[in-house]
């Protein structure tokens, strides 16, 4: 039985280090993938191109809803009226479920709705469930072994502090994480030794590189999004028209709407409130207009 070392990569550090760490124990048999959500920066995917020229050969996995979308369309026309559900919402949804081939949005026109931190089926649909039926499933077929590596660190999280460096799943195969004792610094520390720039974004503000936004983005986050990215949040923005025609309820946003706001840009505009988001805060007002060239949490600009 061969062993196959499966290295997942989202074009942020920590996966880059796990890469560049397999390529210097000169692991064999790696397959390196990358799924594409299609809710990245557009730097991430030129970054991803950057590190298959340097380092080598990505597979990108795609998640794909077209036939949940095309499933869904038939309950809206055969059972949507009998539940109640207006013509015109009938008539809204139906103009809008089309695939578009961008993972997240189609994966939300088929639910009618975003995940949430309460309904996090993201991770799940579009990153878990492709990469087990698209990569790890091909590979017990052909008799082999798999080792999942993982970029996971123990600083991150309590959670993740609990993760053992080695495991077997249920589903057959073994994670490994080598990188969970590894601080930032020996993060960026490896992109340095082996000569390879990290994600830009990390010199742009951005904490944390992947979905832009994320539903767990913080308030921070989202400010720091919002003024150096504003075609982001218009994307969301778009995306919330579209999905919302999708929703029986005529309505969808990308955060759940609560005391912050409805709708995305509602909740960018508490992202500039000070804390209890009843003001606005004249710091975050100054800064909103001037945003350093280069700033990094990591102290990459130093
Ligand atoms: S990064 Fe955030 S939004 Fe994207 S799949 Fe993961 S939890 Fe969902």
């Amino acid at each position: 039985m061969d062993t196959v070392n499966v290295i997942s990569i989202s074009g942020g550090k920590d996966s880059t280090a796990l890469w560049l760490l397999a390529k210097e124990r000169e692991t064999e048999n790696m397959k390196v993938i990358f799924s594409d959500v299609g809710h990245e920066h557009p730097e991430t995917y030129k970054y991803i191109d950057y590190l298959q020229k340097e380092l080598g050969e990505i597979t990108i996995i795609k998640p794909d809803f077209s036939d949940r979308i095309i499933k869904k369309r038939e309950v809206v026309q055969t059972k949507w009226r009998n539940e109640g559900i207006s013509e015109n919402i009938i008539d809204e949804a139906l103009g809008v479920l089309k695939p578009t081939g961008i993972p997240f949005l189609d994966l939300c026109l088929w639910k009618g709705r975003f995940p949430s931190t309460m309904a996090r089926f993201c991770t799940q649909e579009l990153k878990v469930i492709p990469v087990y039926e698209q990569v790890y499933m091909p590979l017990f077929e052909s008799g082999n072994h798999v080792v999942s590596w993982q970029g996971i660190r123990a600083q991150e999280s309590r959670k993740r502090a609990m993760m053992p460096e080695r495991e077997d799943t249920p589903e057959g195969y073994e994670v490994y994480r080598p990188l969970i004792k590894w601080d930032v610094y020996d993060v960026f520390k490896m992109h340095d030794k082996h000569g390879i720039k990290p994600n830009p974004l990390y010199t742009q503000g951005m904490g944390r590189v992947g979905c832009m936004p994320c539903i767990n983005s913080r308030k921070d986050e989202l400010f720091e999004i919002a003024r150096r990215f504003p075609s982001e949040i218009e994307r969301v923005a778009e995306w919330e028209r579209i999905v919302g025609k999708a929703s029986k309820r005529g309505s969808a946003t990308f955060f759940t709407s609560d005391d912050r706001g409805h709708g995305i840009n509602e909740v960018v505009e508490w992202s500039k409130t000070s804390r209890g988001g009843k003001n606005y805060d004249l710091e975050k007002f100054i800064a909103w207009e001037d945003a350093p060239t280069c700033s990094s949490q990591y102290g990459l600009c130093e």
